[in-house]
């Protein structure tokens, strides 16, 4: 766990397709930075956003 890769970037989500921060992990999980939840329509999917 010490290699360090991009820890933030953008994405959108799956279902709504709202973009929103997101904070990867090193499973390269996205989730939302400031919403532990997921995207406010419900939706826990998100893809990251292109360069
Ligand atoms: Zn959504």
């Amino acid at each position: 766990m010490t290699v360090q890769q991009r820890t933030r970037g953008a994405a959108q989500c799956v279902d709504c397709g709202r973009a929103m921060a997101v904070r990867i992990t090193s499973e390269e999980t996205l989730l939302p930075i400031g919403s532990t939840d997921g995207c406010p329509c419900g939706g826990t999917e998100f893809r990251m956003l292109g360069e």
